[in-house]
């Protein structure tokens, strides 16, 4: 069945075709979520790593400052202890200086210890023994101490201190009453800050913030003095560091727009260490490499597509070709109908559904009249284009999709009509007769003369008996003196539908 082969040959290659195509943008689907899934692990790897190393750098800051400031509350406490001695007040000048200060009073970055009494003035200096009147009544650091017993080790904002920038800490000097007898000051200079920070390596958009458990800013790094001793508790970053014991933060914060991953640690310290570190740092490295991934997909994808296209273009050539053969290999080369092969499958098919069915086939048997002499006399090229011209006839009549005209041999053709009874397939012979007969000649008339047969198959007959049948009386119809149809009349061994 060469059509029904063709058709299904076609459905093949459209279908492998498409399964050529569904595989390809799977394979290229599939790379691109390997990928994606690599490049989004490697990004969390980043983030992971970025805010253990941010992490480890707060817990290393609030140690140092912890110590420090530690170190230097003890040697307050020292003078707080010192000043509540009933003996401190008959001793030298020089003796009490030592009594009460220790070395930390005159570490590098600390300022000088100072005691002031309860209406604020300057008693005791650990930088000198020659005093100069001077009065803290109004400051916030001597304030909070005298109005709050409680107020413990107080840290204050970032001010000018002594002529430098400090963070200036107080305690309180409590009489055994409770009653308040001054406060002790020292002072912790920015340089400190500086120094610590200094010897830290951060990137260009990296940030370091020191916070005081309100939320001002003690020292930040880029530095910004405008930010120094502002309240940032307000502030996204700031706002959670006050209350999580640890955590981190992903995105700007409100003092300037640059993208940080913040992280803090252990807040329980008075100082809060806040470290910002740049996501465009952080994942700098993995955009590029994302940069070059994404690149070498899009090459593949573009590569996988372009092999794609030329495979499906190669099959469908490739089917055409085949269809065009499989075309060529049932034609008959000089008139274009089906040939001799095509019609013995056709025969076997329709015969076959005809049994099944119980529905009449109709056979007819043509063959021009004379045709020997035609050739002799014009020549066998112009017999060829009479040959031509019958079969252009024969094609010309079919109708339905079943029929089948077919050159048989030579200069004899045949035409299968299924489903037509004796009846209808004389007259489809006698108007092919009559069209052949009409053809334009060289000579006398070009004439075929027709052997037609119709039965309902059944299981005791053959094809051959059928073709034999119409082959019997397309030899009457010569006999009887050609250019006509003759009708097989096989009731005796047939079911004749006529
Ligand atoms: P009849 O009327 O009894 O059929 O006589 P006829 O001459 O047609 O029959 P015959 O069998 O004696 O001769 C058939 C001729 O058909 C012989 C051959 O030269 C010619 N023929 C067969 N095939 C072709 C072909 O392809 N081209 C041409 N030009 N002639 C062909
Ligand atoms: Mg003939
Ligand atoms: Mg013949």
């Amino acid at each position: 069945m060469p059509s029904e082969t063709t058709g299904l040959r076609n459905v093949r290659t459209s279908l492998s075709a498409k399964t050529l195509v569904v595989t390809a943008v799977l394979i290229v689907a599939g790379f691109c979520a390997i990928c994606a899934s690599v490049l989004l692990e490697m990004r969390r790897g980043d983030e992971a790593l970025a805010r253990q190393t941010g992490a480890n750098l707060a817990t290393t800051i609030n140690a140092d400052i912890g110590r420090n400031l530690e170190l230097y509350d003890l040697s307050l406490r020292a003078v707080v202890d010192g000043m509540q001695m009933p003996e401190i007040d008959n001793m030298s000048k020089a003796i009490r200086q030592l009594v009460l200060f220790d070395r930390a009073a005159t570490a590098k970055h600390f300022g000088s210890i100072e005691v002031f009494d309860a209406a604020g003035n300057l008693t005791v200096d650990s930088a000198t023994l020659d005093i100069q009147p001077r009065n803290v009544a109004g400051e916030e650091y001597f304030a909070v101490q005298r109005d709050n017993p409680d107020a413990g080790l107080f840290i204050s904002k970032p001010m000018v201190h002594r002529g430098a920038y400090a963070v200036v800490l107080s305690r309180r000097i409590s009489g055994s009453d409770g009653s308040f007898r001054g406060a002790v000051v020292g002072s912790i200079r920015f340089s400190y800050f500086h120094n610590l920070f200094d010897r830290l390596t951060l990137g260009p958009d990296d940030s370091l913030t020191v916070i005081r458990r309100d939320g001002v800013a003690i020292m930040r790094t880029p530095f910004d003095l405008d930010v120094i001793g502002r309240n940032l508790s307000n502030g996204p970053i700031v706002s959670r560091a006050l209350v999580e014991d640890k955590g981190f933060f992903v995105g700007s914060g409100s003092i300037d727009p640059v993208e940080r991953l913040y992280v803090w640690q252990d807040n329980r310290l008075p100082l809060i260490t806040i470290v910002g570190r740049s996501l465009k740092d952080i994942y700098g490295r993995w955009e590029q490499e994302a940069i070059k991934i994404c690149l070498l997909l899009a090459a593949l994808a573009s590569l996988v597509a372009i092999v794609t296209v030329f495979l499906v273009r190669e099959m469908n050539r490739r089917a055409a070709a085949e269809e065009k053969l499989a075309l060529l290999a049932v034609t008959d080369g000089l008139t274009g109908l089906k040939n001799r092969r095509y019609f013995d499958s056709a025969m076997e098919r329709e015969w076959q559904r005809s049994l099944r069915q119980r529905t009449p086939l109709a056979l007819l048997m043509i063959d021009a009249d004379h045709f020997k002499a035609y050739n002799d006399l014009h020549g066998h090229q112009a017999g060829d284009q009479v040959l031509v011209a019958i079969a252009t006839c024969i094609a010309a009549s079919a109708r339905r999709a079943g029929d089948c005209g077919a050159r048989y041999g030579g200069e004899e053709f045949a035409m299968l009509l299924p489903g037509m009874t004796a009846e209808d397939a004389e007259r489809f012979a006698e108007r092919i007769r009559l069209d052949v007969q009409a053809l334009p000649s060289k000579g006398d008339a070009i004439t075929v003369s027709i052997g037609v047969a119709s039965v309902i198959p059944t299981a005791n007959l053959s094809t051959a008996d059928f073709i034999g049948a119409a082959d019997i009386v397309l030899y009457e119809a010569k006999a009887m003196g050609r250019n006509r149809t003759c009708i097989a009349d096989l009731s005796a061994k047939l079911h004749l539908v006529a």
